[in-house]
Formats: C-alpha cells, sequence, structure tokens
C-alpha cells in the first residue's frame, strides 16, 4: 500500500516493521462533544488503512486514545487565545460546568456516542481505545525520564516544559523550524514567565487553586497533564517503540504532532514513528466544519432525517483522504439512493452463483494501492455495475470482496421503496423553491430542500428541473 506520508512529503510504500504486522495510532476525540462528520472523515481513513491492510492479510494492531483531560480550549494550533494568562480552560471542565454535571460523566457520555457514531459509520473498533485520565502514571513516568535526559525542565511554579531546542529535528513533520517560529505564534502559554524559550511546551501543568477536578500528584505538585504528552505515553505503552503508521487531521500536524514526535523520540532515542499520515479538512456547505464557525453537521443529524448514515461514508469515500471536499446535503440524500440502488442489484445478482472477476479486482486493487484512491474504486464499481459482460454472479462476488474495505454493507437489503406523494405542502415548496433558484436565491433554495429532506425527500437539479425521490 502507498499513502502520502507528511513527513517526508511524498508518497512512499508503507512497509511494516515486524512483517505481518501494521501498528497503527490514531489520535482520538476529545470526549467534550460528539465528534463531528469532519471527525469522522478522519476516522473513517484510519479505517480505511486498517481495513485495507487487513484484506492484504496483515494482522492490524489500531490504538486509539480517548482524551477525556488535558485538551485546553486553545491546544487547536491555531492560536488565538494564550493560555498562560489563564483564560482558557480544559474543554472536558468546561462542559462540565456547561452541562452542569462532573466532569468524568462528561467523557463518558461523549465516548459513548463517539463509538455509537464509528458503528453507525462501520468503523471497525480499535485494539484498545485508551483512556488520558487512566493513563497518568504513564504520563508521570515518561516526564520523569525526559527530565532526567535534559529534554525536559521543571518551572518555578510547578509546571514541566519539554525544552524545545534539545531536539533538533523539530519541526520536520510541518516545515515549522525552530528558528522561524515567531514567539507568541501559535504557541500555548507563551507568556509563561516559567518557560526558557518560547516554543517550549507544558508536559505537566500546574494546578492552580480554581481547579478542583482532574488533578494528580506528582513529584512536582498537584496538576494535569499537557495534551501532547498523553499520546506519547499511551501510543508507546500499548505499541512499543516502533509504530508503523500515526494518523489524525491535518489540523493535527501542528503542534500535536511535531510535540509528540519530540517527546517519543527524545524518549525512546529513535524514530518512534515512521509514516505521519494526514487527512484533509471536509468542508460542508462550502464552509470549513468547525464548532466554532457553528457550521458542524452530527451523523444524528444525518439519522434524524431517516437517511442512511452509511449515506455519508459513500459520500466522503467519493474522494481521497487528502484533497479537500464539500459535503452536502444534497450528496448527502445522492449518496443514500445510490446505497439503495446498489443494494437492489445486489439482491438480483445474489440469485446467481458466481466467482470474483480478476480483472475487476487487479483494477480495485491497483486503485487502493496507489494511496487509497477511493474515489477511482467507486467509479470502478459504477462501471462494473453496468458491465453486461460480466455475469450477475460474478458482480455480486466481486462488489462483496469490494465492500471488505469499502464497509458500506453493499449485501444488505435495499429499504422498501416508497413513492412520493405529492401533498399541496409538498407542491407548494417544489414551486417556491423553483422560483427561488431561478432568481438564484441560493438560500432560500437550500432552506427548502432541507425541509424537503426533513419531510423524506431527496431533490436533485437538473437541466431539465427537480427531480424528487423517496428516501
Ligand atoms: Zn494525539
Amino acid at each position: 500500500m502507498k499513502l502520502y506520508d507528511t513527513s517526508r512529503r511524498e508518497v512512499v510504500e508503507i512497509t511494516p516493521l515486524v512483517p505481518g504486522v501494521l501498528k497503527i495510532y490514531a489520535c482520538g476525540p476529545t470526549v467534550y462533544r460528539d465528534a463531528h462528520v469532519g471527525n469522522m472523515r478522519t476516522f473513517l481513513l484510519t479505517d480505511l488503512i486498517k481495513r485495507f491492510a487487513q484484506y492484504q492479510g496483515l494482522n492490524v494492531e489500531l490504538i486509539q486514545n480517548i482524551t477525556d483531560v488535558g485538551h485546553m480550549a486553545d491546544d487547536t494550533g491555531l492560536g488565538g487565545i494564550d493560555e498562560g494568562q489563564g483564560d482558557t480552560e480544559d474543554r472536558v471542565l468546561a462542559q462540565a460546568k456547561t452541562e452542569s454535571v462532573d466532569a468524568l460523566s462528561i467523557a463518558r457520555k461523549y465516548e459513548d456516542n463517539f463509538h455509537k457514531d464509528l458503528k453507525l459509520l462501520n468503523i471497525q473498533k480499535a485494539t484498545k481505545y485508551p483512556r488520558a485520565s487512566e493513563s497518568i502514571e504513564l504520563m508521570i513516568e515518561l516526564i520523569k525520564q525526559l527530565i532526567e535526559k535534559k529534554h525536559a525542565y521543571v518551572g518555578k511554579s510547578g509546571t514541566v516544559f519539554f525544552d524545545a531546542k534539545s531536539f533538533s529535528s523539530y519541526g520536520q513533520i510541518s516545515g515549522n523550524k525552530l528558528d522561524e517560529l515567531q514567539p507568541g505564534y501559535r504557541f500555548e502559554g507563551k507568556s509563561d514567565p516559567d518557560k526558557k524559550f518560547h516554543a517550549d511546551w507544558a508536559l505537566w501543568k500546574h494546578a492552580g487553586e480554581n481547579r478542583t477536578q482532574l488533578t494528580w500528584e506528582t513529584p512536582w505538585g498537584r496538576g494535569y497533564p499537557g495534551w501532547h504528552i498523553e499520546c506519547s505515553a499511551m501510543s508507546i505503552k500499548f505499541l512499543g517503540n516502533k509504530i508503523d503508521i500515526h494518523t489524525g487531521g491535518i489540523d493535527l500536524r501542528f503542534p500535536h504532532h511535531e510535540d509528540e514526535r519530540a517527546q517519543s523520540n527524545a524518549s525512546a532515542n529513535t524514530e518512534v514513528v515512521n509514516y505521519w499520515i494526514h487527512g484533509e479538512h471536509l468542508l460542508f456547505e462550502g464552509r470549513k466544519m468547525s464548532k466554532s464557525s457553528g457550521n458542524v453537521l452530527l451523523v444524528s443529524d444525518v439519522l434524524a432525517k431517516g437517511l442512511d448514515p452509511l449515506a455519508i461514508r459513500l459520500s466522503l469515500l467519493e474522494h481521497r483522504y487528502r484533497s479537500q471536499m464539500d459535503l452536502t446535503w444534497n450528496s448527502i440524500s445522492a449518496s443514500h439512493k445510490n446505497l439503495n440502488r446498489i443494494r437492489e442489484k445486489m439482491q438480483e445478482w445474489s440469485k446467481s452463483s458466481g466467482s470474483v472477476d480478476k480483472n475487476y479486482l487487479a483494477q480495485f486493487e491497483s486503485a487502493l494501492n496507489g494511496d487509497l484512491d477511493t474515489n477511482k474504486v467507486l467509479q470502478l464499481l459504477r462501471t462494473l455495475e453496468k458491465d453486461e459482460t460480466v455475469s450477475n454472479g460474478d458482480r455480486y462476488q466481486t462488489v462483496l470482496k469490494f465492500d471488505e474495505v469499502l464497509g458500506l454493507d453493499l449485501h444488505h437489503a435495499p429499504e422498501a421503496k416508497k413513492e412520493v406523494e405529492i401533498t399541496p405542502e409538498i407542491k407548494g415548496l417544489l414551486e417556491t423553491r423553483a422560483k427561488a433558484r431561478l432568481e438564484k436565491n441560493w438560500k432560500l433554495s437550500d432552506e427548502i430542500r432541507d425541509k424537503l429532506i426533513a419531510l423524506g425527500i431527496g431533490i436533485k437539479d437538473s437541466d431539465s428541473g427537480q427531480e424528487i425521490f423517496s428516501l
């Protein structure tokens, strides 16, 4: 399998360090809210790598952490707020305050939701999901080691910092070299007087009097871990000093992964992660999907409209993981319809016996081998669907094989077909929408489309006008 390695800046052949076993570490969710579909796209990338590796006969060991402590509101790497001023909070604690419950109940609630969403999207389970709050001892040990090796120092307040200058290849993943980084730019706690150098970051943070939950006793006083150290501690604990692949969203490239690499390598005296694979941003209806912008789509939103959650998976597969893509309600409802169409054909084809078509399978494997070109695989699927030279039984067996990686449940029975009953309300909505489109009032047009989807009606715009179908 070939994938784009951010660190080497090219597509490389993935060769497991231990033959037959692929070790993957995936940055998991911070469980203070529901993961949105943009986060799911990153988790799907890991799932595709895992499924294709298994398809090729490898055993996959996948560890995905659950961040239930230490992820501060400004740890995004996007800059802005200065945590050193004490004006930001642990995300889990902040949400606990909002929902008036204790921090760990918040964490467990959103962790449960995360697992439900993964299941709905057919994302296979990891080998283990270690929680940050249950790995504190590991982090303390790792920090002790880094202090001993002079890669970290304890500030007067009891906060422990990583000494960025002690790690000479800092910047290899992101290209952000230390001497080019400006003070205060994209750094947490830039004004902390205990810091020796602006690019140093906190491994362990001293808890002030205001913080009463999620703190632990350490040789440096009572406090809580920084976000980056948890991934180093958990990945090394569960996968060892040699990990094949580390995945995450492109946002995590810097500083999260850069800092993690420095901590892990400094502790293990070796390059711990062989390949860094990042998934691109997801836009939703033309804008970046993020909580701060209010432009968020949840798996539950799609369910609420009566759409198959695997329509999300199909829509995401239409684009390669490292190209930015725009997900829309239109594309999700079209995918919902496509899923049902293929499932209907599969039911028909399943009535004949057959075997896997070698030619199609070779093309399928070559598309995935070539940096997970899922778009090409879906085109191939559509060609096969129409290819009358391949027998029904062969088509059935071949698509089943494709679905081991695609994970779309294509052997499932389609939903019973429903006729669309055009009530006066629907007729009115369609007329208003047609008029809005003539006037190029896209906002109104989209609002009506959403109303129709809520009524169980999908809509497709073409040259001949609006085509409706039952969802
Ligand atoms: Zn991480």
